[in-house]
């Protein structure tokens, strides 16, 4: 198995080591029809895109998209963080992103005391998982990032809600903490790098492998094919 497109890998703009050309370069050699730059949002106290630099960072990946385009689809992303149990996430006003990834990252600020203290403490799955829902129904997520990585989720919950909004669940290579049981939810999943250097675009062995061990076929998953 191998990833035909690789959605989900970051650059200089929030903490990776390469630029946007590097990770499109590498996706070229390693073979994939799409590649997406997705660095953290704003609201991430330590790697989230500065404001100012977010014009940079369109222009950049829009300039590669251009470059290689007879080469690559190139995808302008964003990893968004959740940063309310009402399901709000720090969406840069103002911008048209390709590609809309969520997840919840522990040094992202929060909206209200509430919210940090739920994420901080992780005390009620219920509500957590319930604060994705919401902000998978509002529409425009395309991959929920690293489910259940930094707080509790119920993954059958976020699942049926992937399901009903288009929304796809991720299986991710740096975040390799899902087990056979939680990914046995009945959904359409997207295999991630998450990669932080160009190296690894379109790398994801520790995630192929536990869609193996979980027999998962690769027809339930967006941009994985057969060698
Ligand atoms: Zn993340
Ligand atoms: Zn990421």
């Amino acid at each position: 198995m191998r990833l035909s497109a690789d959605y989900h890998t970051h650059t200089r703009f929030s903490h990776a080591s390469g630029s946007v050309e590097d990770n499109v370069r590498s996706a070229i050699a390693a073979g994939l029809e799409t590649v997406g730059i997705a660095d953290h949002s704003i609201a991430h106290a330590l790697y989230g895109i500065k404001k100012r630099r977010l014009n940079d960072y369109v222009a950049d990946i829009n300039r590669a998209k251009r470059k290689y385009e007879s080469r690559i689809e190139v995808r302008c992303g964003i990893e968004l963080n959740l940063i309310g149990l009402d399901g709000s996430t720090d969406m840069p006003s103002d911008y048209d992103f390709d590609l809309v990834i969520l997840g919840y990252h522990k040094a992202a600020i929060c909206k209200d005391f509430a919210t940090t203290w739920q994420f901080f403490t992780g005390a009620d799955k219920q509500r957590i998982t319930d604060s994705y829902v919401k902000a998978i129904q509002k529409g425009n997520i395309d991959i929920v990032a690293h489910p259940g990585y930094g707080v509790p989720v119920d993954y059958t919950k976020i699942a049926k809600a992937c399901s009903e909004y288009g929304t796809w669940f991720e299986i991710n290579n740096k975040h390799a903490d899902l087990t056979e049981e939680d990914i046995a939810v009945d959904t359409k999943f997207v295999v991630s790098s998450d990669a932080h250097c160009a190296q690894n675009v379109g790398r994801a062995p520790r995630a192929l492998e536990l869609i193996k061990r979980a027999g998962i076929g690769i027809s339930r998953i967006v941009n994985v094919e057969e060698d």
